[in-house]
């Protein structure tokens, strides 16, 4: 049996942001550590009742993956968007 979470997909900058609310606690690790800050809160609430993170609150997305890489429960999944050239 096979499980799918529910993911909220945005984009942002050069990246595509995919969060999944129900892994998501709402510990702000991920906003902590962005560089160009610009993840915030989003309306809709993770596994805990407490909102979830959305990125448009900064400037745009670089798609460095630091907040995939810090977030302790693999809530972040990042893309390159397919139209943005490497840096
Ligand atoms: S990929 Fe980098 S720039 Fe984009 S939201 Fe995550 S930490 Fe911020
Ligand atoms: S996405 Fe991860 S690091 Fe960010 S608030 Fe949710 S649990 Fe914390």
């Amino acid at each position: 049996m096979t499980t799918a979470y529910k993911v909220i997909t945005k984009i942002d900058g050069k990246g595509v942001f995919h969060l999944f609310p129900e892994l998501c606690k709402g510990c702000g690790l991920c906003m902590e550590k962005c560089p160009v800050k610009t993840i915030g809160w989003a309306k809709e609430l993770g596994v805990f009742g407490t909102p979830v993170v959305e990125p448009g609150h900064g400037e745009p997305c670089i798609a460095c993956k630091t907040c995939e890489m810090v977030c302790p429960d693999c809530a972040i999944l990042i893309e390159r968007r397919k139209d943005e050239k490497a840096d």
